[in-house]
């Protein structure tokens, strides 16, 4: 195989795996450490870089596996301290990551991973929904979005929280989010623990069910509305796993003990399904559940079919969900003004391909 894109990614190469392939190699298992730390923890992007590795394993490394590099194209810096990177991969696309730094709560900084290139899910309030899918990012693309920010950031500023909330569904690229994440939990690397993930998803089932089985990560939902009619209509996706079943899977997530609750994302449209009636259904609906709802102010992109509710409605919704006895935090929009915060990811350079046909429609909602 001659180009790199051919040849297995080292970046998402699992600990074991490349034990295996340096054996193959005729080295000792310790290079197997090395290289690992090499990658994950210092965060290498040639292998020339691998100074204590003879000159002939780096070159045999290069013949046999990829190193497949992600660039920053460009970092914009909000007001409020949050940074949206673009990084372009190796075909030559450009993907989103957003570090989002947290002053109250000492070193509590998150990061935004992406989990494809656009999004094939198209919620009518989700800027990134009109690219469409360009396609699903590999493992070591996932990964390097945190290596890649991690570099820029220094040693001196910790991500201590990973969120797969930028742009794509994580749950319809399973297998690589899961070996993305596997890779980012590992002790002997990345180490960052599946308490400190969290996966965002508009609700694909069956792969919530994988989740909670294979990776234990804390679970956040985008819920939305309370009716399968209206949610149908926000989040498309809901005419294939409606409300009642993408409930039955919070139930029986695992991770739903008293420590750990299951996050509802709820974005506020106003006139939509801001009302205290839906509120109080929103709390009859979860009843039961281990969870909090996390109110989301509708974040505005230009053309977008809907506007943020007021303040007033939303101060209202949480009291009605806060007085059930469940956490309402309102989500502060971080980056706005930089189009980094929730669904206002949309990489400028990644052609448009598809036309906003049912922005009309979604205005008549
Ligand atoms: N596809 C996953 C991951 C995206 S996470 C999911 O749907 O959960 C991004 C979160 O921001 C989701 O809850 C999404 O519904 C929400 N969101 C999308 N567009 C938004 C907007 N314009 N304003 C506020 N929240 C938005």
């Amino acid at each position: 195989k001659g180009s790199g894109q051919g040849k297995a990614d080292l970046r998402a190469v699992t600990f074991e795996a490349l034990e295996e392939l340096v054996g193959d190699l005729g080295e000792p298992p310790y290079r197997a450490k090395q290289i690992y730390r090499w990658i994950h923890q210092r965060g290498v992007r040639e292998f020339d870089q691998m100074s204590d590795l003879s000159k002939r394993l780096r070159d045999e490394l290069g013949r046999s596996v990829a190193l497949n590099s992600m660039k920053i194209e460009r970092t914009e810096r909000s007001e409020d301290g949050t940074r949206k990177y673009a990084l372009r991969t190796a075909p030559g696309e450009i993907v989103e990551s957003v570090f989002i730094p947290e002053a109250s709560a000492a070193g509590r900084n998150s990061l935004c991973l992406s989990s494809q290139v656009g999004c094939a899910l198209d919620c009518t309030f989700c800027l990134t929904a009109t690219l469409g899918l360009i396609r699903n990012l590999s493992a070591g693309e996932i990964v390097e979005q945190l290596t890649r920010v991690k570099e820029d950031l220094g040693p001196d500023i910790d991500v201590h929280n990973i969120v797969m909330m930028g742009m794509g569904e994580p749950l319809y690229n399973y297998e690589n989010v899961a070996k993305a994440l596997r890779l980012a939990m590992d002790d002997a690397g990345i180490a960052i623990s599946r308490r400190r993930i969290t996966l965002s998803t508009a609700g694909v089932v069956p792969e919530i069910v994988r989740c909670g089985s294979e990776l234990g990560v804390n679970l956040a939902v985008s819920l939305h509305a309370v009716t399968d009619e209206l949610r149908s209509r926000l989040v498309p996706l809901n005419k294939r796993y409606g409300i009642e079943a993408l409930l039955a899977a919070c139930r029986a997530y695992p991770a739903g003990g008293n420590t750990r609750r299951i996050t509802f994302e709820y974005v506020m449209l106003d006139g939509v399904n801001d009302s205290p009636a839906d509120a109080r259904a929103l709390v009859r609906l979860i009843a039961g559940i281990p969870a909090k709802v996390n109110l989301i102010p509708f974040n505005p992109w230009p053309g977008a079919p809907f506007r943020c509710s007021s303040d007033a409605a939303i101060r209202g919704f949480a009291a009605i969900v806060n007085a059930a006895g469940y956490a309402a935090p309102v989500r502060t929009p971080r980056g706005r003004d930089i189009m980094a915060a929730c669904g206002q990811l949309k990489s400028e350079s990644v052609r448009e391909r598809k036309p906003r046909e049912d922005a009309e429609h979604a205005a008549a909602v």
